[in-house]
């Protein structure tokens, strides 16, 4: 369907919990979170429900996230009846990769159709300082294991001023002989962001670093409508692409399609936002599937035209998926 503003909305982050195996400085605070009790979060049953009212709508793609997604039991079955509604043709997973080695043939048996692995050091050190955990070595793993597989396969590289500066090069060369996609996302004023004393590196410095060493970083364009906000760029020699998603420097909301549902099952039209729907209340309700996507469909048809990340949100990266 179209907002209000003609933008066709056709991507769904759904959030399948809010729990994480890791406390990476910008998103989550040490001691952790506060859990949502089981019952206040979407059943998978609810989260199908839901898909299908999405499908209806117009959602071709979605992508599960989290908190950690692979922490929610039977997520491999989620993904497989996800699949297997009319109208989705692509179900992704955004991960941290802790768990990846023990799920990677079930998620791919699953019909999982590609998987960001978030992923902003290739130095264990660095990463047990910026994620408070050691779990490099099982995250290594996994992403050789993703490596051999016939899959859609995204890092996702959070660039820190002081932290992953000097592996940059490194990280980006990851997409010189493999055919993946290494994207550098700005860091977002958001949750614990604000207060870590982390800081972000513009994607213009990055840009001009990467073509110091690899030469000119030449446009991919847009394959298809359901590719999300990144600009793609190929220097000569790599079979793979280098992805810059810079949400602050270049506002991409003119052409935002996505929605996202947190594990609690509220629906969110913006990311600086924190205005929605408790499509939670609404399954629960006893209300048929019609009220529901009436519901569904006013909310994302006003949906905001733009971000505003000087305005305080409630929701954390945690909640919202990324
Ligand atoms: N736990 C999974 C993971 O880390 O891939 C999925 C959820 S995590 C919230 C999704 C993405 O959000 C990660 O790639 C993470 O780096 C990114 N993220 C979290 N906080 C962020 C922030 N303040 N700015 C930019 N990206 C952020
Ligand atoms: Fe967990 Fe992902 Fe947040 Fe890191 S970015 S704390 S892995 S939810």
């Amino acid at each position: 369907m179209k907002d209000q503003y003609g933008r066709e909305i056709n991507y769904a982050r759904i959030s399948v919990t809010d729990r994480c195996n890791l406390r990476c400085r910008y998103c989550m605070p040490e001691c952790g979170v506060k859990k949502i009790p089981h019952a206040e979060i979407l059943t998978l049953e609810e989260i199908l429900r839901v898909g299908k009212i999405f499908s209806r709508l117009g959602i071709k793609k979605i992508r599960l996230t989290g908190g950690e997604p692979l922490l929610r039991k039977n997520l491999p079955t989620l993904i497989r009846e996800l699949k297997n509604i009319s109208g989705i043709e692509q179900v992704t997973l955004t991960t941290n990769g802790v768990l990846l080695k023990n799920f990677a043939p079930e998620l791919i048996a699953a019909g999982l159709d590609g998987i960001n692995l978030s992923l902003d050091t290739l130095d264990e050190k660095i990463f047990e300082q910026l994620t408070r955990r050691k779990f490099f070595k099982e995250i290594i793993s996994g992403l050789e294991i993703l490596l051999r597989e016939n899959l859609a396969i995204k890092i996702n590289c959070v660039p820190l001023r002081g932290v992953n500066d000097r592996e940059i090069l490194e990280l980006a060369t990851l997409a010189e002989k493999n055919f993946i996609k290494v994207r550098f996302i700005e860091l977002m004023p958001i949750g614990c962001a604000i207060n870590s004393g982390l800081r972000g590196i513009p994607t213009a410095e990055i840009f001009s670093e990467l073509e110091k060493k690899f030469g000119e970083l030449i446009p991919v364009h847009k394959k298809n409508s359901l590719q999300g906000p990144a600009k793609y760029f190929q220097p000569k020699n790599f079979i793979g692409e280098i992805g810059f998603i810079d949400a602050l420097e270049h506002k991409f909301c003119g052409e935002c399609n996505r929605i996202r549902l947190t594990a609690e099952g509220f629906l969110k039209t913006c990311l600086s936002f924190d205005n929605g729907l408790d499509v939670r209340n609404l399954l629960r309700s006893g209300v048929a599937d019609e009220k529901i996507l009436a519901e569904i469909r006013e909310t994302i048809y006003r949906k905001p035209r733009e971000h505003n990340f000087g305005c305080s949100t409630n929701f954390q990266m945690y909640q919202v998926g990324g």
